[in-house]
């Protein structure tokens, strides 16, 4: 049996929202079992439950929205607490976007290894896909199939020189996670950042806290992986799925997939009941907890 986790202290960081542009607060706070993971808008006293429900606005990043306030960019946070497997945690922000840090989930892995894990009283649920289903948009596509772990097979192409096609499957543990998907940035091309900025979005954005993709090369100094961009994609949809409220095993297939094809795929799971169930963590067991992190990933003033 595994039980579920919460945080052993609360910790806090501070950062620039990627798309508000503007320093935000944000602070971790140890929560009891069943809490799940909920955000709080201190600013304005709303708390918004973790879950496909409250999807917001899924444009460029994952967006939370309850009673009229939305908190975004919350996919990298959750892919960290996903990927650690940490169940109960209040997550406090003074803004309206959880602070994008250097644009990858490496930041929150540390700040996490700062709080330590912590045991409650309660074992684990998991979901486990029994039948797969799948959402097609066209060219993009993403597919949840039963398998004894989380696994993510994705693959990515765009028209552009530098990035025609990139594909990595994995299984999702707290190493793998910590050592291969954590420290890959967000990423967007050049010329997509100029219309984003018209329409008043990645104002906080800089090379600082994403890859920019230029029409001959990347305009950062080198990659953290020669296959960052894919690894960043299943970042984001290990954030996405832990909208589900319970850890997965299954295996998520992803064709040029992204934050809005996740959750569909994540809604129609949960609405074909003969899809999935609901199991104790004893015979799927999740690895969880802290590994080390490797010095070397840690990203400059993290
Ligand atoms: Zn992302």
């Amino acid at each position: 049996m595994v039980y579920r986790r919460t945080l052993r202290r609360e910790v806090a960081c501070t950062g620039i929202g990627l798309h508000c542009g503007r320093p935000v607060r944000l602070r971790l706070v140890p929560a009891p079992a069943e809490h799940g993971i909920r955000f709080a808008r201190i600013d304005v006293g709303v708390e918004i439950p973790a879950t496909l429900a409250h999807i917001g606005s899924q444009d460029h990043a994952t967006t939370l929205l309850k009673d009229g306030v939305s908190i975004g960019t919350v996919e990298h946070l959750l892919a960290a607490l996903a990927g650690l497997g940490i169940d109960d945690v209040r997550v406090e922000v003074d803004g309206p976007e959880v602070p994008v840090l250097d644009g990858s989930a490496a930041p929150f892995v540390i700040l996490l290894h700062e709080a330590g894990l912590r045991p409650l009283a309660v074992p684990r649920q998991l979901l486990r896909v029994k039948q797969p289903v799948e959402v097609v948009h066209g060219s993009k596509r993403a597919r949840l199939v039963p398998s004894e772990h989380f696994e993510v097979s994705y693959s990515i192409g765009f028209d552009h020189p530098l990035l025609r096609h990139q594909a990595l499957s994995l299984r999702v543990t707290p190493r793998s996670f910590t050592e291969q998907i954590a420290p890959a940035r967000t990423f967007g091309f050049l010329r997509e950042v100029e219309l984003l900025r018209k329409s008043g979005l990645a104002l906080g954005g800089s090379l600082k806290n994403a890859v920019v993709i230029g029409e001959t090369g990347v305009l950062n100094n080198k990659l953290r992986f020669e296959d960052e961009f894919v690894r960043h994609k299943i970042l984001d949809a290990v954030g996405d799925l832990a909208l589900l409220g319970h850890p997965l095993v299954g295996r998520l297939e992803a064709t040029k997939a992204g934050h809005a094809l996740h959750a569909a795929v994540a809604r129609k799971l949960i609405v074909t009941p003969e899809a999935f169930e609901l199991v104790p963590s004893g015979a799927h067991a999740p690895e969880g907890g802290l590994v080390p992190f490797t010095p070397a990933l840690r990203p400059a003033g993290a």
